[in-house]
């Protein structure tokens, strides 16, 4: 995997483009997992357009490239955002690093959250345990979060969390199909895009934006970028949110999807 020209002082991004990864870019399932024309199109984009591309997805960082190796990516992207919130840029070898103020933050802030908020998640994984087949995933790295065993078990275990969850509180969570993640209010891929934007010397006025899931939403918000879209394979909220907020709801599926809306949105600009 190779990365694209280097951006200079002279020669700055002038746009961000971020990417959900599985559904809306890569379909693991299907060959070629994301079409060829979309790797050409990032291509001309970087020369036409000075874009920077990363990928904004729910996935760990180790997740997301192994992702990578396996869709076969012939060029590397310029961020990574993973877990939905933590920021990695690819060192002049093309090996992640993490930037260190943002991530560090973050953390701080989620432990800090989540032991504020402790006896309110021991209610939740206890109503979870006993009421439902679902599975509450405590790993070192990951302290709160859940994995339904259907699509329609999530819908209800989020009704319970959002009944639950008091409005005071910076609680939060990321849905993504039969997953689910605590998080925080502040923290998610639409901040996390902003700040990657901000480290380029950019806003939300030159980002764009496209997912497929729930996860997606607080990226698919038009204060967090100009340019919204959605593949036609994405859920129903977000389509919705999409052509509300006045995006691209794209007639192609995943990455198909993501070149047409890429191909709308930047048609007259330069
Ligand atoms: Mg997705």
């Amino acid at each position: 995997m190779k990365l694209l020209a280097p951006f200079t002082e002279a020669d700055a991004p002038r746009w961000l483009l971020s990417f959900d990864f599985d559904g809306t870019l890569v379909v693991a399932e299907e060959d070629p997992a994301v079409c060829a024309d979309f790797f050409e199109l990032m291509r001309s984009m970087r020369s036409d357009h000075r874009s920077c591309w990363g990928i904004n997805t729910g996935r760990s960082l180790m997740q997301t490239v192994q992702g990578l190796v396996d869709a076969r990516f012939p060029i590397l992207p310029d961020y990574i955002i993973a877990r939905e919130r933590e920021i990695y840029l690819p060192n002049e070898f093309g090996r992640w690093v993490g930037n260190a103020q943002w991530n560090k933050q973050c953390e701080r802030e989620h432990h800090k959250l989540f032991r504020q908020c402790r006896k309110v998640l021991k209610h939740l994984k206890q109503w979870v345990e006993t009421e439902t087949a679902a599975v509450w995933g405590i790993q070192k790295e990951e302290p709160a979060g859940i994995v339904a065993s259907t699509a329609a078990e999530m819908d209800l275990i989020v009704d319970k969390i959002d009944d639950t969850i008091e409005a005071e509180t910076a609680l939060s969570y990321q849905r993504n199909g039969i997953y689910l993640r605590f998080s925080h209010k502040h923290y998610h891929k639409g901040t996390a895009m902003l700040e990657v934007a901000r480290l380029m010397g950019l806003s939300s006025q030159h980002a764009f934006a496209v997912g497929d899931s729930h996860n997606d939403l607080d990226m698919l918000n038009p204060e967090m970028a100009e340019m919204l879209a959605c593949p036609a394979n994405a859920c129903p909220e977000v389509k919705l949110q999409v052509e509300s907020a006045g995006g691209y709801v794209a007639k192609g599926h995943a990455s198909r999807g993501v070149v047409e809306a890429l191909g709308a949105h930047f048609a007259n600009k330069k």
